[in-house]
């Protein structure tokens, strides 16, 4: 049962969840407010004792973006930029763990990144395990290469895990045949293809991470995890969002 007195029915069992940076903070700022992060912590716990199995890919724009940084230092290179967005992530990482772990979730974090004083490093294998035992896995700093982002390394780890479905927790309802914000007539897709996002060039994921999933039939579920109770919705199968398949219904 969820908190609003919905009855959870998974229809996956294990689910992959990309939580961007703009996730950790308030709107229009930086950096982690755990009141924002409280949001998405409560949904997740009651997924997982609904049994399903969860892995999260956190993102870092909230600190920082690679690309932008560079653009805006001369001093910076490119990929020394990358590098310190992956550490954004562990950043995150770290108070999802502790926020999730303060209402009873076991977690573990596992970077791409080596660091073993702070988190482990990712191994699909021992991956696996922790989720099999019901722990949410927060997987860090991305990929562990510089020049992609957080969308691309929630697409190559939903394929690695075997995740069922990608889901991409946003701010607005779903994917828009223009952005909401600007213009308030635009249309919500409820399904869509893969073909459809990548030729009307649509907002989901980067291009990367699309492909990835179109390659290897991963599903992608967009939606508002800002309205309570989105997550456990999504994964009892309702039709909320848009769903990007390969045929688009
Ligand atoms: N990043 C990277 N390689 C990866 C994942 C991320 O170099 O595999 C860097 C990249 O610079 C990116 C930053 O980490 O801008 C933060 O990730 P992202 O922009 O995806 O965060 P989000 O937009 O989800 O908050």
């Amino acid at each position: 049962m969820s908190g609003n007195g919905f009855t959870i029915n998974p229809v996956y069992k294990r689910v992959l969840l990309k939580i961007s940076g703009e996730s950790f903070c308030r709107e229009s700022e930086s950096g982690i407010s755990m009141t924002e992060v409280t949001t998405i912590t409560h949904q997740i716990r009651e997924v997982v004792m609904a049994g399903v199995q969860l892995a999260i890919v956190c993102g870092g724009g909230n600190i920082l973006r690679g690309k932008q940084f560079a653009e805006i230092s001369e001093t910076i290179v490119p990929s020394t930029a990358h590098y310190m967005g992956m550490l954004a992530t562990i950043i995150n990482g770290l108070a999802l763990q502790d926020a999730l772990e303060s209402i009873g979730v076991p977690t573990r974090l596992q970077s791409a990144i080596r660091m073993e004083g702070v988190a482990e490093p990712f191994i699909r294998r021992r991956c696996l395990r922790h989720l099999e035992k019901g722990r949410v896995v927060i997987l860090a700093a991305g990929t562990g290469s510089p020049f992609v982002t957080t969308d691309t390394a929630a697409a190559l780890r939903a394929r690695e895990i075997d995740a069922e479905v990608v889901l991409k927790a946003t701010k607005v309802d779903g994917v828009y045949s223009e952005d909401p914000m600007k213009n308030p007539h635009a249309i919500r897709y409820s399904d869509i293809s893969f073909r459809n996002v990548l030729e009307q060039n649509l907002q989901v994921m980067d291009a990367q991470a699309m492909h990835h999933c179109m390659e290897h039939k991963i599903p992608i579920v967009v939606f508002n995890y800002r309205k309570i109770g989105n997550i456990a919705r999504v994964i009892s199968g309702e039709r909320i969002g848009t769903r990007v398949t390969m045929d688009g219904h």
